[in-house]
Parts: C-alpha cells; structure tokens; sequence
C-alpha cells in the first residue's frame, strides 16, 4: 500500500517518527510520500527521506505560507539533489485565507512555473477556491502529467476539467467519513486511472480513528472503503493506486505484472491484442493504457498455448466469466483468438463476453471475423466513445457503413444483458437504431 500524501516532517505531530513508520511498515504500508509545506520543511522532508528508503520528499510552499515564499530557495534546493519527486503543496486556500488571495495567486503560479523547469508534477492543495484554481490551471493550457489535486472535495464538472488538464485526484480519510456522501458521489465516477490515494497524516484521520492524530498506516481503511464504493476489492483499489502513482511520480517501477491474464474486480480478463483499428481517446481524458491497475498494452504477443497454460491454472469455481479485455482490438486477432476461445469453451468457462471497440470495420473482414468466433462467445460489451459513434451514424463513407454492418451483426447476434455501451444516450440510440435493449456500461466495466 501506498500513501501518497503525508507530513512526516510535522514534528510536533510525529515525534515518534521512527515508531509510526516502522507501525505502517507492518501494516502494508511500502511507500510514503511526504509532502513540504515550507522552505524548512522542504529540508526536513528531504532528510526523513534520506532515513528511511521507502519515503519520498516533495519540496514546495503550502499556500498559508504563501507571504513567507522565497522562489531563489525552492530552486537552490530543487537543484542541489534530485530527491524531489514533485513541487509541492502548493495551491490555493480561501477558507483559511492566512496569506492575501493576491500573493496566493502569485506564488501558487510562480510555483507552477518551477515544477515546469524542472520537467516535475505537483501536488495542489486547494480549499474553496476551485474556480479560481482553474482559471490558472486553464491558463497554463494541458500538461501530459501534470500531478495530483490532493484531497480533493469539488463537484464532477471540476474533476473532468481538471482531468482534461492532466491531473489525477487524491482522495483519503474523508472518503469514509458519514457526511461527506458528495465526495463519495464523484469519486464513484471518476475513470481508474486518474484516482491515487492518501492519508494527509497526521490530518483528517479515517474512520475509526477520525478525529485522533493521523498515521500512514491507517491508509488500509481508505482503501477499503474506495474499494467498497467502486464495487472492486481491497487489492484491486491498491493496485489502482500504486500504478497511478508510478505513472504520475515516476519515483518507482510498476512492476507492471504479465496482463496477458489477469483478474481484476473479481472477474478474469484475457488480454489478447495490441493491435488498434484507431487512435481515439475518450473525450480527452482516458490517455493511458492503463486498466484497473494493470498495464493493457502487452510487452509481446502471447500464443494460444500460452493463454490456455494460464486459464489451465484457474480453479473451476472461477470459470463463471470472462471478459476478452484488450489495449487493442480483440478481432484483429479473431484466428488465434478462435482457437483459444474453442478450448475455454472445452473446460469450463461459461460466460465468455467479448469487449470490442465497435470499429471492427476498419478492417473489411470484420464480419467473417466476428462469425468465426460467434459460436464461443455469450455477449459483446461495446466500448465506444461519443464521438466515434457519433461520426458512425451520421456519416455515409464506407468506413462507416462497414462499422455499422458490424454493429448490426454485434447488436442482433449478442443481445441484453450484455449489449453495453458507454452512457446511457448512446444506449438509447442504439436501441432506437436496432431495435434491441441495451445496457449503460456497468461500474466493474469502465475503462
Ligand atoms: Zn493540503
Ligand atoms: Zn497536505
């Protein structure tokens, strides 16, 4: 387990240091990043990271400490050691407002500019002032990792823009607290791969313990509680986290785990292409390749014996689904793919669903691919985005008129339950198109 956001360096909090991160070893806890809130602490986070291997230092200025920023400081000690995983706190606080908003505003972005030079993410603290937040961050346009918005409490449309602008959003204790069902209500819908989290040690401890001084090891309860309102396990929300922040801190290797076979929310996957049919993102926000915690795009391309050695170590109790889940396009591989799928349906597996992007007619034997594998497969999940659809049914180029031939076949073929797509509007045309029900995409589906 990963705490992503902690101040260790707090030493009134913490001055049994050594006793708290030798309790959160025990308890699971393998990496711990605590984050500066002035140019002191800077120097302290540093050295407790020289203490203790698995913690790693931010450096930067928390905005109630904006009046007392000095940026020749935060450089001198970004460039005397390349410790520093990310700029940060820094951001925007009006609740408190213990510096003017003016020189918040200032130094925020001037913080902004350095984590830029120095090619680093940051770490945003902000506190009643999302709109002003975005106006700045919209201001410096799109980053490619552009960090994290620790604990984050904003409404939906704030977390998709700032998304769009690059950034993941933290969440932590208050994710289990009885009062905060807002926070709860966007977290549910925010896409895997752009969710860490955290403790904020030693501040708003999770439950059992809120209230009481704060500790990275009481990470556990906040893991369990996302996992319970995302519908996934325990270790499928710390898998999440520990991917998420290796992408977007790049302090460790992922480690990544062969996804050739995988399981993830309970359900096996099969991972069988890398093979695109088109470069689509989803309205500019799902740009990795990463699914639930798993690196999708496959580091080489697996034989048919390969997949049915590994489904042959799966206890029978297990074979009640399986999702065909690829980076690529799943039909692009139909012959192999038929082959391993004839064996699965041989030993056991029951419910076979394939996830296809719905531009299978990219390739012009898209149906005779479908039709090879239709006699193994017992639903096709549909994962498209609004705009590639919205180009299908509105244009009359061949391109389109082949998909939609696949389409048809899909939707006539394989219908509800798992006929799914990804919103509900698109759902509604579709039923209106092919006269069949069908499905918003479920929790456990998302991409
Ligand atoms: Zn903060
Ligand atoms: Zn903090």
């Amino acid at each position: 387990m990963i705490d992503t956001h902690a101040h260790l360096s707090d030493e009134t909090a913490f001055p049994d240091l050594e006793s708290v991160v030798t309790s959160s070893r025990r308890k699971g806890v393998t990496g711990i990043y605590t984050i500066s809130v002035d140019a002191a602490d800077t120097y302290r986070c540093l050295s407790i990271a020289r203490r203790f291997r698995d913690i790693h230092p931010a450096a930067g200025v928390h905005p109630h400490q904006a009046a007392a920023y000095d940026r020749s400081e935060l450089i001198s000690a970004l460039k005397k050691t390349s410790a520093f995983f990310a700029v940060g706190e820094i951001g925007l606080d009006y609740y408190y407002n213990f510096a003017s908003r003016d020189t918040q505003r200032k130094v925020f972005q001037d913080q902004l500019q350095i984590a830029d030079d120095f090619y680093l993410p940051v770490i945003i603290h902000c506190r009643d002032a999302h709109s002003d937040l975005l106006d700045i961050l919209h201001s410096r346009g799109r980053r490619d990792n552009g960090g994290v918005i620790h604990c984050f409490t904003g409404n939906l449309d704030e977390a998709r823009e700032l998304m769009k602008l690059g950034f993941a959003l933290s969440f932590g204790g208050m994710l289990t607290f009885s009062n905060a069902k807002a926070i709860r209500d966007v977290f549910r819908q925010l896409p895997y791969n752009r969710m860490v989290f955290e403790t904020d040690s030693p501040y708003l401890a999770p439950v059992p313990h809120r209230g009481k001084r704060n500790e990275p090891g009481y990470i556990r309860y906040v893991f369990q509680r996302a996992a319970e309102i995302l519908n996934l396990t325990f270790d499928d929300a710390v898998r999440i986290n520990r991917s998420n922040t290796a992408r977007i801190f790049d302090t460790h290797p992922s480690g990544a785990a062969d996804t050739c076979f995988f399981k993830f929310a309970g359900i096996w996957h099969l991972n069988v292409s890398n093979v695109k049919t088109s470069d689509l993102t989803f309205n500019g926000i799902n740009t990795s390749t990463d699914y639930g915690g798993y690196e999708l795009k496959l580091k080489r391309s697996y034989s048919a014996d390969e997949y049915l050695s590994k489904s042959a170590k799966i206890p029978h109790s297990e074979r009640n689904l399986l999702f065909i889940r690829s980076y690529g396009e799943p039909l692009m591989e139909a012959d192999k793919l038929s082959m391993i799928l004839r064996e699965l349906k041989i030993n056991h597996w029951q419910n076979i669903i394939l996830t296809t992007t719905g531009y299978t007619g990219a390739h012009h034997e898209a149906l005779t691919f479908l039709k090879k594998i239709a006699g193994y497969i017992d639903g096709i999940e549909i994962l498209f985005s609004d705009n590639s659809y919205t180009h299908l049914i509105h244009s009359h180029d061949s391109f389109a008129i082949k998909c939609m031939e696949s389409f048809s076949y899909l939707m006539k073929r394989f219908v509800y339950p798992d006929v799914t797509a990804r919103n509900q509007r698109i759902c509604d045309q579709l039923t209106e198109k092919f006269h069949l029900p069908c499905c918003a995409i479920s929790q456990t589906l998302r991409r």
